[in-house]
């Protein structure tokens, strides 16, 4: 079982599609290749004189002639190095220490470090950092873009004479938008400014003849072009400054001491071999017409979809997009639920998409920038592979369609039913529905969540009966001290202040207390102890509890609720019976791929909703919880645990686990 293809039979997984080549890509089976036969064929220690060091320099020295040819370097020079992020320090710091040299001489220097607006992250650090390390206090000028995410020439040519280094990308991670090199050359014009350009993203999608250009400075990544991680390159224009980032036995020229990488580098060269002898890679045209493929998908799956780069200046492997009342998190969700690997176009944590300070100096409206979505690939991807994925994206419109999340009107789920939790950056808004009467009370709305709630009660028929607050008496629209709802009633009860908590009762039973932010201690004598307490605010860590549990929870009583993969094969085996519920919202479970052992759906925000039947349950069978990652499921079993229920459990790091790669590694 703890093999991934056991796995995958177990809860039906597909292939995975990855499009996510901007973050990273997979290693060039050659370049595999060459690494292996580096560390077994070719370990030498390039310094060394002897035979076996003169080999692995050989090796060392063809790699390197051949990133010069591809590069068009010249007579400038190539050094290997770990990375992106460390060529962007080497220049930077290079630079600037030339740029102190000269102050130091009485020279002339210019004020600006000009940056641009949508640079990688490692480039405005780099130039904050190493400016206050070395004391040189110059001014960091943001550069800005126009809407197409190009660089503002005219700004440029009027910062340029004031400038004393200019940092620029070949193209952008985020939105593939190409820069116009030429253009900020020729804007550069006349210029003592040195010039460093971040060719990461650029590598094998751009021509590139740098002694031809005044380019002082280019790093390179081989991550991004199918070699492996920790392996990269600068480029040193002929006569550019250099000051050495890493001191030592004097490596590479005496450019960047310490051993170098010759797996690494074997399999850069693989790689830039590939490149060289064309073939291997898709050509452009090819690329384009595999974007225009997955861009009319997108286009059918996701109407009112937005691209927030024009395809004619952006790379063709890169799609960012952004769709109208879904966030980049849901649509990651339900990407990765039908195994497409992508990734939100800005840094996004659990619950609330930071907007991505690209699209923001793109100036694109911020619904657009916080919701944004990146599609990337690289030039080895397979016709089928964007079959595929072309496939799987309309899984996933119909998916958020029948869930009623494209407000189209279409919807082929049935209606929630009951307690629905809807949280947003740690608050809770509860909806209480009514499917016989078509009534919903909704608790606690958070503007934000008002356009949602509206269109998925919309989508489903139901009318709203109130909206009331925990914090606000006003909300009440009852005379007395309670109000029907379908079956049951709801009851209002004072708390302290202003505050109230609303009782949802089947004749005089108290079967969920909503409590908005009040302090559990708060509740006792007003709120029976074994009624479901929902809360407004994330801080137990469970969907709902009860006054009861929270008395009488044992925090180690959580101990053994973790399965890894092992210990779910053996709880099975053990245990014919037990149940694996799937707590992922309805949407992601509907762009699965079926197969694997049937579980039951019990999506996270309705979990209040179906706890009072387990609890009822004499029997009380092991309860499976599982999801994307675990957190959800860690939170469901929990969630029983504390409300008494023992054998509740989930599957710790979740199905994303079962892909091979971590299965290997385990
Ligand atoms: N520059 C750009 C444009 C990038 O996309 C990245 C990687 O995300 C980097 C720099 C950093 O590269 P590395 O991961 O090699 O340090």
């Amino acid at each position: 079982m703890a093999d991934s293809a056991a796995f995958r039979k177990l809860f039906g997984m597909s292939k995975e599609i990855y499009l996510d080549g901007n973050a990273t890509t997979c290693v060039l089976p050659a370049a595999i290749d060459a690494a292996v036969q580096a560390m077994r064929d070719c370990f030498g220690n390039p310094s060394s004189t002897h035979g076996t060091g003169l080999k692995a320099k050989a090796l060392l020295d063809q790699v390197r002639a051949r990133a010069k040819r591809l590069l068009g370097v010249g007579s400038g020079r190539i050094m290997f190095n770990s990375g992106a992020t460390e060529g962007i320090q080497t220049a930077v710091l290079s630079a600037l220490c030339a740029l102190r040299e000269r102050r130091e001489r009485g020279e002339k220097i210019g004020a600006l470090l000009v940056y641009g607006a949508t640079e990688h992250k490692a480039v405005p650090e780099a130039l904050a950092h190493w400016n206050c390390l070395l004391g040189l206090n110059l001014e960091l000028k943001k550069l800005p873009v126009n809407e197409e995410g190009r660089h503002d020439l005219v700004l440029l040519r009027e910062l340029a004479p004031q400038a004393a280094l200019v940092c620029t990308m070949a193209a952008n991670n985020e939105t593939g938008i190409i820069s116009d090199l030429a253009g900020i050359q020729a804007a550069l014009e006349g210029s003592q400014s040195l010039w460093m350009v971040d060719c990461v993203q650029g590598l094998g999608k751009l021509a590139l003849n740098l002694s031809a250009t005044r380019i002082d400075y280019a790093p390179f990544s081989g991550h991004k072009l199918y070699a492996p991680k920790g392996i990269g390159m600068l480029y040193v224009r002929e006569g550019a400054p250099y000051t050495a980032l890493v001191m030592g036995g004097g490596q590479e020229a005496g450019l960047r001491s310490g051993t170098e990488n010759m797996a690494g580098i074997a399999a850069l060269g693989a790689v830039l071999g590939a490149l060289e002898d064309g073939g291997t890679f898709r050509s452009h045209a090819e690329l384009q017409s595999f974007r225009d493929r997955l861009a009319a998908a997108l286009r059918s799956a996701l109407p009112g979809i937005v691209f927030n780069a024009p395809f004619d200046k952006a790379l063709p492997t890169t799609l960012n997009f952004s769709v109208p009342g879904l966030s980049s998190k849901e649509l990651l969700d339900v990407f990765d639920a039908a195994n497409v690997r992508v990734s939100a176009g800005s840094a996004c944590s659990a619950s609330k998409a930071a907007p991505s300070y690209v699209l923001d100096a793109m100036g694109l409206p911020t619904w657009r920038s916080s919701s944004a979505v990146r599609m990337s690939f690289g030039p080895l991807v397979s016709e089928e592979t964007i079959t595929e994925a072309c496939a799987r994206i309309e899984r996933c419109g119909l998916a958020l369609r029948a869930a009623g999340l494209l407000d189209d009107g279409a919807v082929g789920m049935p209606a929630p039913e009951g307690v629905v939790q809807m949280s947003l950056a740690g608050n809770h808004t509860w909806l209480l529905l009514d499917s016989a009467s078509h009534s919903c009370i909704v608790i606690d709305q958070q503007v934000e969540l008002v356009e949602r709630i509206d269109s998925l009660l919309r989508s489903h028929g139901y009318q709203v009966q109130a909206r009331l607050s925990t914090s606000d008496s006003d909300s009440w629209p009852a005379q007395s001290g309670s109000m029907p709802f379908g079956a049951h009633t709801l009851r209002r009860i004072a708390l302290n202040g202003e505050r109230a908590a609303y009782l949802l009762c089947s004749g005089e039973k108290v079967d969920y207390a909503f409590t908005g932010k009040a302090p559990l201690a708060e509740l006792a004598g007003r709120v029976p102890a074994e009624a479901l307490v929902c809360t407004g605010r994330e801080e137990l860590n469970a969907c709902c509890t009860s006054l009861r549990a929270e008395a009488q929870a044992a925090p180690g009583s959580l101990a053994d609720m973790h399965l890894d993969s092992g210990a779910l094969a053996r709880l099975l085996e053990a245990h014919p019976h037990a149940v694996l519920v799937d707590v992922r919202e309805a949407y992601e479970q509907a762009a699965c791929i079926p197969g694997g052992r049937s579980a039951a759906s019990v999506p996270l925000s309705r979990l209040a909703a179906f706890v009072p039947g387990w609890l009822e349950s004499t029997e009380q069978a092991p309860l499976v919880f599982f999801c994307r990652s675990g957190n959800r499921s860690a939170k469901a079993a929990q969630c029983l645990r504390r409300l008494g229920y023992r054998n509740a459990y989930h599957l710790s790091g979740g199905i994303a686990l079962a892909s091979p790669a971590l299965s290997l590694a385990a």
